[in-house]
């Protein structure tokens, strides 16, 4: 691993006279986010091209970056892994004969506005399109960043009537966009009228927030959460460059409120795609209490295929890290199906053989052992 040369914000003009106090408030890090090419190519000092590259790309993807997530980039390093999550490039216009508008067919299974129901007994509630910092390699690219940001009161209703009415829902995951912009007073409103239907077992929130303006993760959050458990909180870390004394201070706090962490990867070519990496991305991640839930092949969002690994390339990584570390440090490599058939695990096949005698494996170092297959008496 090479060492960074990230800076402290008092380094950078635009915010040398920024208070540790405002820096350290998420509402003064949304509210600072760096939205055009201009401010980005200062503070990041870009060359001249690369304003003009960025204005291109904003006007089909939206771009905001908290100051706290542009201070981890390496402003001397070009393929900066935090730098390539943030900041737009001109491969983001190319369509690829792959590309899909809406990968996961979720508006196929979206029986209310808002809802999708895609498994038997629980399903994806998006609350808001808005997140605090906009990945460029993101699913729901298609939706993230519109204006019409918040899921309105009204839809709300309509969502929380879905749920009541189906007693088969026992899990709901609260996700967007990401539910973590939204004030704590409305995602309590939304969380305590699940809680209050008796089916619903367990809630769930998908939030980049701790990766991307850990100061979000304030002890009223906390104290709220802990009023509705079971809550379980996925995060999304892509880079052990991520994890920070800050970010690992906010993955601590939830974790002392009782709430289980797990943390959901996309594997990106150019970022994270290979088993060094990635090995030390999961193996600090359960060091800071966050427990590696899933990595994901890329998928095929519209203007995301730089970012694609082949398929291969995925399994050979996870044989390279499965036996080496901690069993549970490594998390199940899926593909979440186009057309909506929802994740699916593909990892390395360790079966060589198996008969109605005996199975044939192969183990992590590659060596062959058998199983009888044969049930006695
Ligand atoms: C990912 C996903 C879930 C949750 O799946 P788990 O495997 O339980 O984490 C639920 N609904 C939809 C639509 C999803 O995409
Ligand atoms: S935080 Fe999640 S929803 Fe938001 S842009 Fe990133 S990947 Fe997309």
């Amino acid at each position: 691993m090479t060492t960074t040369n990230t800076r402290h914000y008092s380094q950078v003009k635009t915010w040398k006279n920024v208070r540790p106090e405002q820096w350290d408030d998420w509402r003064w890090q949304m509210q600072n986010r760096i939205k055009d090419a201009a401010s980005l190519r200062r503070i990041l000092s870009l060359p001249e091209d690369a304003e003009e590259e960025v204005k291109m790309c904003l006007c089909k993807f939206r771009m905001a970056v908290t100051p706290y997530y542009a201070m981890l980039i390496d402003p001397t390093n070009p393929h900066d892994p935090v730098k390539m999550q943030a900041v737009p490039s001109a491969q983001e216009l190319q369509v690829g004969k792959h590309d899909l508008e809406d990968p996961l067919s979720e508006d196929e299974f979206s029986p209310c506005p808002g809802i999708v129901h895609r498994y038997p007994d629980r399903v994806l509630m998006l609350v808001t399109h808005h997140c605090a910092m906009y990945c460029r390699h993101c699913t729901r690219r298609r939706l993230v960043g519109c204006n019409d940001g918040l899921l309105s009161k009204a839809r709300t209703d309509e969502c929380l009537a879905y749920i009541r009415s189906h007693p088969e829902i026992h899990d709901v995951l609260i996700s967007g966009g990401d539910p973590l912009t939204l004030s704590d007073d409305r995602l309590e409103d939304i969380i305590r009228r699940l809680r209050d239907i008796p089916h619903v077992d367990v809630i769930r929130i998908g939030t980049r927030t701790p990766v991307v303006m850990p100061m979000r993760i304030t002890d009223e959050l906390l104290t709220m959460l802990k009023k509705y458990h079971p809550i379980w909180i996925n995060t999304h870390f892509n880079h052990p460059q991520e994890i920070t004394p800050e970010s690992s201070a906010a993955c601590e706090r939830i974790a002392n409120a009782g709430i289980p962490l797990g943390n959901q990867s996309v594997l990106l070519r150019g970022i994270n795609n290979d088993a060094e990496t990635l090995k030390t991305l999961f193996t600090r991640l359960i060091r800071i209490r966050v427990r590696p839930y899933y990595l994901y092949q890329c998928d095929l969002s519209t203007g995301i295929g730089h970012f694609r690994t082949s398929v291969n390339e995925g399994i050979d990584i996870i044989a390279k890290i499965r036996g080496f570390i901690s069993g549970f440090a490594v998390p199940t490599f899926v593909i979440d199906a186009p057309g909506g058939g929802g994740k699916i695990p593909i990892g390395p096949e360790y079966i060589q053989e198996l008969n109605s005698k005996e199975i044939v494996m192969k183990n992590f170092l590659g060596n062959t052992y058998r199983y009888p297959n044969e049930i006695d008496g």
